[in-house]
């Protein structure tokens, strides 16, 4: 049963309160944004340490308590990694009613998809693929702070509660991820929404969006870019008054096929699971503005020291809206560098460089009737089943896989599971009986001699 105060939370009031507040910021100067963020950081910093058992002990065993927290610099906190927040989830999180067993069994049954966890907190959970599986939960609050931070400033959606927007979404949508998790939850007073799933044979896709001609176009850069050479090919015939891309990286070459297929420029929307709006292009579309109201960045080099302005480092990230698992001096895998050089906007947040993002190869094989059709790299890196802590896909031949897997725990149930995933995939796309594949089990993925860097997907040369 909800509660009054998660009733309107959830509901379309708070939203607009929220939205009015989040534009209103946007005119504020450096200095005011500043201070607002550092208000916001002791705010939290003093519920964590009251509601979550680990923050309380963690912090205090470096000398830090709820009395001395107001001298306390960000800086003087301790960093927390995805492995140290997992493996001790059930006392970070300030809500008793979160389990860490119950939530991955949650987000792994596919009934529950689209589903809040008891009706109440939004659950989404990063890739397996690449080392420990990442569960993020949002409370009602939280989500609707989150919510109100894109639609004003990346759908920058104009309030009309007369006619409906159109949206569709194209990206990962079997499963709590969080770029479909958070397209779903546009609010249904606002939009009629389209999910496309990426994994979808192309052709019911193009249908698809023909007979329902979005409004706006969001979802994964890669995918994006498919649907603009299909239009500018001329299968696809849409016309979006907004684009935004996230999840994979928006290279050169997509910006300037959507800009092409469309005649418009598309936003980039730097998303993750640990928060689904961390920055975006602004209006003038020189930059990615860091959403610094709602959040604290740091950006460390090699040595822990913080980066100089355009060199790239590992960013450490502060989510301040968060109040359900606060996530403070966390560790994110990406590396960004601050690139405050002036935009011609007049939004006060700082600005960082495109973002490296990871660029996977698609796997292309071949249909029954000789078509060449592809699983996308995204299917790969959120491939997530219990007991997976890291992968590689290795195409041996055209329509051949192999699936290299390290397995921590019940090694015969998790193989079981990674079948099951797999051909869950191929049936979607109807490639199953065409594609095999199998699972072996290694001890380690090494990394690419030549590179040095890991590779989830080895396609065939
Ligand atoms: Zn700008």
């Amino acid at each position: 049963m909800k509660n009054i105060k998660d009733t309107y939370h959830d509901s379309i009031i708070y939203l607009l309160l929220k939205s009015i507040a989040i534009k209103k910021s946007e005119s504020f100067d450096r200095q005011k944004i500043e201070s607002l963020q550092k208000r916001r950081l002791t705010k939290l910093l003093k519920h964590a340490l009251t509601h979550s058992r680990f923050y309380k002990k963690y912090y205090n065993s470096h000398g830090i308590t709820r009395e001395n927290i107001n001298k306390i610099e960000l800086s003087d906190l301790p960093i927390i990694t995805k492995k140290i927040m997992m493996e001790n989830f059930d006392d970070l999180v300030c809500d008793s009613r979160l389990k860490r067993m119950e939530l991955e069994r949650f987000v792994t049954d596919p009934e529950n998809h689209g589903k809040k966890f008891q009706d109440r907190f939004q659950v989404v959970h990063s890739s397996g693929s690449t080392g420990t599986p990442g569960i993020f939960v949002y409370g009602p609050r939280d989500w609707t702070i989150l919510k109100a931070l894109i639609l004003t400033r990346v759908t920058k959606t104009k309030i009309n509660l007369t006619q409906k927007q159109k949206l569709a979404f194209i990206g990962a949508v079997d499963g709590h991820y969080a770029g479909i998790s958070l397209a779903q939850a546009a609010p249904s007073q606002l939009f009629e929404f389209l999910p496309l799933d990426i994994n979808a044979p192309l052709e019911s896709t193009l249908k698809r969006l023909n007979t329902f001609q979005p409004d706006y176009l969001g979802g994964y850069a890669s995918g994006i870019g498919l649907l603009a050479q299909e239009q500018i090919n001329g299968k696809l015939h849409i016309a979006p008054k907004g684009i935004s891309c996230s999840a994979d990286p928006l290279t050169p070459r997509i910006r300037e096929m959507v800009t092409q297929a469309f005649g418009i420029d598309p936003i980039n929307l730097y998303a993750a699971s640990e928060s689904i709006g961390i920055a975006a292009h602004c209006g003038a579309r020189h930059n990615i503005h860091l959403f610094n109201d709602w959040h604290c960045f740091e950006i460390l080099d090699k040595n822990h020291n913080p980066a100089k302005p355009g060199e790239f480092g590992n960013l450490i990230l502060t989510n301040l809206y968060n109040y359900t698992q606060p996530l403070i001096r966390y560790r994110m895998d990406d590396e960004v560098a601050i690139d405050d050089h002036p935009c011609d906007c007049t939004w006060p947040f700082q600005t960082i460089k495109e973002i490296a993002g990871r660029e996977e190869d698609f796997l292309w094989v071949e249909t029954a009737d000789g078509r060449r059709e592809f699983i996308h790299p995204i299917v790969m890196v959120e491939f997530m089943v219990p007991g997976l802590a890291g992968m590689q896909v290795v195409q041996k031949a055209r329509n051949s896989l192999t699936i290299k897997a390290v397995i921590s725990g019940n090694q015969e149930y998790t193989v079981e599971l990674i079948r099951k995933r797999m051909t869950q995939i191929l049936e979607k796309k109807q490639l199953h009986n065409i594609v095999h594949f199998d699972v072996e089990m290694v001890n380690e993925i090494k990394n690419d001699s030549k590179t040095g860097k890991y590779k989830l997907i080895i396609p065939l040369m």
